[in-house]
Formats: structure tokens, sequence, C-alpha cells
């Protein structure tokens, strides 16, 4: 027979039962209510809530489709923050919160000129004394970018948490609402501080430089080969472990000193390339072509050339891999301090297409990139 809790830890355990949809009423979105903390009683003091902003930007968690039964087909970024707050009056029972809509697109739609204004906003954000820590409502496709590029430039030990979802918020068993209070709650907790970027989903803690999107039909579509931080569960963290590579005030990137990002190409490897996906993305402007390269980041014999020649006119080149896992050795399968190239190590071309926008920001030669790719 299963033990209950105490009578106490019992009444302050979220109602699952408490989910109700609510479609076709004033609100598209389904609620979930929670029983938060037990009111303060007579001659204690109740402890202050954290008080956390949720910047929405878009993407799935803010979806609606025609029916309940459309847990794929829907359009993205249709709901506005205020109705996603309201769709989980459990929210109040563990945070102060209060809502900006940043912007209202599907995370595929994010350019830098997002990526730049979403880092001011929530830099700005967290200087200010009344606010404890951000959550960002994200689609899911490139949250991976966006929270790295936020761990990388937003100088704050302040939370700051992804939340996303993988089902639109009118779909049957829609996993927004339980993310998103996942996040506050993440947000809202002390040992979330100085640990970067995390992304809720699925009940986990991800390292927001980590986590990568591996399946895009499921609600446990977030992977971090390293594993995740820790856990949610019914309305309590559980760290297990903290990210080891510099973010925040450790950080030597500051987003109030950037206005721009350069370019950045990405070139995906495969058997029978053609030397023109590297000229051209050279010839478009990239200050460097991250190689999607297989294996250990490899470059076919046929290519090495083309790469060298790119590198002599000052674009850099970074071998990352299209494996997904492990992480690129230097000098290993090039030689790459004889070439002047850079090893991505353990990030994938996506992450490492952020890294080098950032790094770009300055002028830096090949081996200060590398300095970087090492420590962030
Ligand atoms: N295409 C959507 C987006 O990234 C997918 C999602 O949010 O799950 O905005």
């Amino acid at each position: 027979m299963r033990r209950l809790p105490p009578a106490a830890s019992r009444r302050t355990l979220m109602r699952a039962g408490a989910v109700a949809l609510l479609l076709g009423a004033a609100s598209p979105v389904p609620t979930l209510a929670l029983q938060g903390p037990e009111p303060a009683k007579p001659g204690e003091t109740a402890a202050a809530k954290a008080r956390i902003v949720i910047v929405a930007t878009g993407g799935t968690i803010a979806g609606a489709g025609a029916d309940a039964s459309n847990s794929a087909t829907y359009q993205a970024a249709k709901v506005p923050v205020d109705k996603l707050i309201a769709a989980v009056p459990a929210l109040s029972k563990v945070a102060e919160v209060r809502g900006e809509q940043a912007f209202q697109i599907a995370s595929e739609s994010f350019t830098n000129v997002q990526l730049v204004q979403l880092a001011k906003q929530v830099s700005k954000l967290l200087k200010q004394d009344d606010v404890d820590g951000v959550v960002i409502t994200h689609g899911t496709d490139t949250v991976e970018e966006t929270a790295y590029f936020l761990d990388l430039v937003v100088r704050s030990d302040k939370p700051i948490v992804m939340a996303a979802a993988m089902r639109p918020s009118t779909a049957l068993s829609a996993d927004g609402a339980l993310n998103l209070l996942d996040a506050v709650t993440v947000a809202a907790s002390k040992e979330a501080r100085a640990k970067g970027v995390l992304l809720t989903m699925n009940d986990e803690i991800q390292a927001g430089r980590d986590a990568t999107k591996r399946v895009n039909i499921k609600p446990s579509a977030f992977f971090s080969q390293w594993g995740p931080l820790g856990m949610v569960v019914e309305g309590k963290t559980y760290f297990f472990r903290a990210p080891v590579k510099r973010h925040g005030t450790a950080s030597e990137f500051d987003i109030d000193a950037i206005e721009g990002l350069p370019e950045v190409a990405i070139v995906y490897g495969s058997g029978n390339m053609s030397p023109a996906a590297y000229t051209s993305a050279a010839q478009g402007g990239a200050k460097a072509i991250i190689h999607a390269g297989t294996g250990n980041g490899s470059v076919a014999g046929y290519l090495v050339d083309t790469l060298k020649g790119i590198r002599g006119q000052g674009v850099h080149i970074v071998r990352s891999s299209r494996v997904g896992d492990g992480f690129v050795l230097r000098n290993a399968e090039q030689p790459d301090d004889t070439y002047d190239w850079v090893v991505a190590h353990d990030l994938n071309p996506q992450k490492a297409k952020i890294l080098a926008a950032v790094a770009l920001t300055k002028p830096v030669d090949a081996k200060e990139l590398q300095r970087i790719f090492w420590e962030y």
C-alpha cells in the first residue's frame, strides 16, 4: 500500500484532476489549477513570493488548433500572454507573475533582430529590483538557440527559464500549461540562481546551453547529451547537477554592448558535396561557416582546398558534427592548427552558430575563437 505524505504536505500537492478544458469558452486554452502553499497561520509571516515576469514570444505554447484532436495541425503564436497566464491559475500560488508580449511569432521565424531585442528586454527586466526572474515562452523549433544566446549575453545571476510546448494550447493533453507552471516554479526557486538559462519541458530542467530538440512530434522532445540538471515534480524543484561552462555574470559578452550579430552560415555535411555550398556562403557575407561535418567533423578530401581558400579570405571555419552527440576533437580528423580552423567541441551546429556570432561581435583570430569555444 502506498504511504501517504503527512496531511500538511498532502494539502499542498498539485491536484492533477484540476485540469479543465475550456474549449469554445472565453479562453482558448485549458486551465491548470494547483493548490499552493497554505496561508500563514496567525503569528507566522508568509514568505514573500518571487516576482516573475513572463515574456511571451509565440510558438506552439501559444498555438491554437481547430479541434482538441489537433495536436500537430494548428497555428502557432495565437494566444496572447495574458490568456496564457489566466489559463494557469496555479501560477499565482508559486509567484507574483505578470506578462509582457515581446513578439507573437513561430520560433523558426526568429532572426538576429529578435534575438538581440529579446536579450535587451530580459537584461533590462533583470536589472530591476522588483523582478526576481524571467520566464520566456517560446516555440520549440529554435528555443535551443535563443536559450544559448541569452546564456551567453545576459549578465545576471537571476533565473531565466524558457517554457515551450509540443502541443497547442487547445489540444487534449496540451503540455504547455504544466511546462509554464514548472518554468515559473524553477524561476522562483533559489536553486535556479546562477545556473544559466534553463528550459523546462516534460518535467525536466535542462541547461539551455545543452538542450536540443531531437523529436519533432512528442512532448519528450528535448535532450542533452550530458543529462538534465534536474526535475520539477509537484511544484518542487530537484537539482542534481550544475553547468560548468561560462555564462551569465561570468560571461565576457554583454547584450548591453551588442547592437547586432554578424552572419554565420551552416553547411550540412554529407557524401557527394558541392564546394558551391561553402563558396556561396562566404560570398553571401558569412563571417564564419559552421561545417556540420560527418562523424568527427570530417571534411571530404575534395573540399579541403575550398575551405582553406575561404579561410584565406578571412572567413572562419568551425568544424562541428551532424552526429548530435560526442565532441569534435581538435587536430584529430583535420590539422586545425595548420589550416587555422576551429572546432566546435560539444556544440551542435546550431549552437556553434550562436557562439560564433556572439564571439565575432568583436574582431577575433582563430586562436581566440577557439579559446571561446573551449570556455563557453
Ligand atoms: N514551429 C513551432 C515554433 O517553434 C513549433 C513549436 O513551438 O513547438 O514556434
